[in-house]
């Protein structure tokens, strides 16, 4: 929440912003009165009560974060002028600014060459990605167009395929929710594939898809890889992945396209999204004439090489800012926050996995964990998840509930019969790094919450 010190800070700030524009004759702006203003802000603030409290450690549920006090101040700063990143004219210096924010993250993941650009968000970022690939997609052999991404991919690659009118099929997952191997090489083999969309981190689980088979299989059948980092990418930084998940970043250069969302795990507000290609020529795909946009300069405006106009340049402001002062480097002060949420995942996951009121399906790979009550059937525990969800969030802890398939608790389930396909579940994304030390706080509420509904379960109706 901003307090005085923020203030003082966006003052100081504001006044090193208008020292630029000190040569201009003052002119006045019709605003109303301050009492009118503080009045509606009243009522606003009022209206935004009505959330859960999305900043604090007691939310561990969907995948929601606050932004970096840096990043918010910087939005705010470069409010005031409100650039617009699609031309030069409308965004000179958050041009520029989110060109350099860019290369940084491309170099995260070992780019130095490159194209690529700021979008409102991974949906956004997606749609590029396949829509370059439908025109770039067939594979080597040149042969079809088919996009291919896991049961568990992000529900965005059925719709943004459905937009460009290009076929999209599921590929089944293991039972760590990562896409299996054989059901890839089965459809593969059947030809007509144009890409493959690894998702590096699924928004359910956190699962990472087997990127070094994957890219292994497109030595033998040709295909384009996307990679959809929009929510793990970052963890390409972390130093305490499993041998898998890091086996799977140590090769994210090696794709054709990358998206990721700075606006998930990259301290950004909403409208931060980011997609890399590796090919630098995929950018004469979006060429376009426009009859009025692009006179200021011979330089690349950022408009020719993205579909959306425009774009806010605050964002690019608000990136930037950030990653000059959290650069974006293996063992820096950024990647500690990510290793953070790891360990309180790991941390959730073991006590879960020792507790004989859960049954915990698989360990995180990255920052997420998903578990359910243990019941006498997979139907039962689905009751209980939801229940467990509303006591928890009586007693302040904020969980989100998932709907997955009860194969993913195979290993686990010991006694408990799986009498259903897809079972509700609890689910915890723990990605703010102050979760590390509620851990033990989440705990005592989630068992206290547990405990209720077991009684409550218990009771004669
Ligand atoms: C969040 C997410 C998306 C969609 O991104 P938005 O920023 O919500 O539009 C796509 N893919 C994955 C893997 C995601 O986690």
């Amino acid at each position: 929440m901003f307090d005085n010190d923020d203030v003082e800070l966006l003052r100081q700030a504001s006044a090193k912003l208008c020292e630029g524009f000190a040569a201009l004759p003052g002119f006045d702006v019709a605003v109303p009165g301050a009492e009118r203003m503080a009045d509606v802000l009243s009522l606003t603030a009022e209206r935004l009560q009505n959330n859960y409290p999305y900043f604090h450690p007691l939310y561990a549920g969907q995948m929601l974060k606050p932004p970096h006090p840096v990043a918010r101040l910087a939005d705010a700063l470069a409010m005031q002028i409100n650039p617009n990143n699609h031309a030069l004219d409308g965004g000179r210096a958050t041009s520029a600014m989110e060109k350099e924010a860019v290369a940084e993250i491309a170099a995260m993941f070992g780019w130095r060459e490159f194209v690529g650009h700021l979008c409102s968000g991974g949906t956004m970022a997606n749609l590029e990605a396949l829509w370059v690939a439908g025109q770039r997609g067939a594979g080597a052999r040149g042969a079809g167009k088919t996009i291919l991404a896991s049961e568990q991919a992000h529900y965005t690659h059925k719709r943004i395929s459905a937009v460009l009118q290009l076929s999209c099929e599921s590929v089944a997952v293991d039972a760590c929710g990562r896409m299996g191997l054989n059901a890839l090489e089965e459809r593969l083999a059947r030809g007509d594939v144009g890409t493959v969309v690894a998702t590096m981190g699924t928004t359910a689980t956190g699962s990472v898809d087997p990127l070094p088979e994957i890219l292994r299989l497109r030595e033998k059948y040709g295909f384009r890889v996307h990679a959809d980092a929009a929510y793990g990418g970052y963890f390409a930084l972390a130093g305490n992945l499993g041998d898998a998940a890091r086996a799977a970043f140590a090769l994210i250069a090696e794709v054709d396209s990358i998206v990721v969302d700075p606006h998930k795990h990259g301290l950004q507000p909403y409208g931060c999204g980011c997609v890399l290609f590796r090919d630098p020529a995929v950018g004469q795909l979006y060429k376009h004439d426009s009859p009025y946009t692009y006179f200021s300069s011979a330089e690349l405006h950022l408009g020719e090489i993205s579909l959306e106009c425009s774009r806010a340049g605050a964002a690019a402001a608000a990136l930037w800012a950030t990653q000059r002062l959290l650069p974006l480097a293996k063992d820096g002060e950024f990647a500690r926050g990510l290793e953070r949420g790891r360990e309180a995942a790991l941390e959730l996951y073991r006590r879960v996995s020792h507790s004989e009121k859960f049954v915990a399906a698989f360990a995180p790979e990255l920052d997420i964990v998903v578990f359910m009550p243990r019941a006498a059937t997979a139907s039962e525990a689905s009751v209980h998840s939801r229940r467990i969800f509303a006591a928890a969030a009586e007693r302040g802890l904020h969980l989100a509930i998932a709907e997955l398939p009860a194969r993913f608790w195979e290993a686990t389930a010991g006694a408990m019969r799986l009498d259903r396909e897809t079972m509700t579940c609890l689910r915890s994304v723990l990605m703010k790094p102050e979760h590390l030390d509620w851990i033990a706080r989440i705990w005592e509420r989630l068992e206290a919450a547990t405990d209720a509904v077991a009684d409550g379960a218990g009771k004669p109706r």
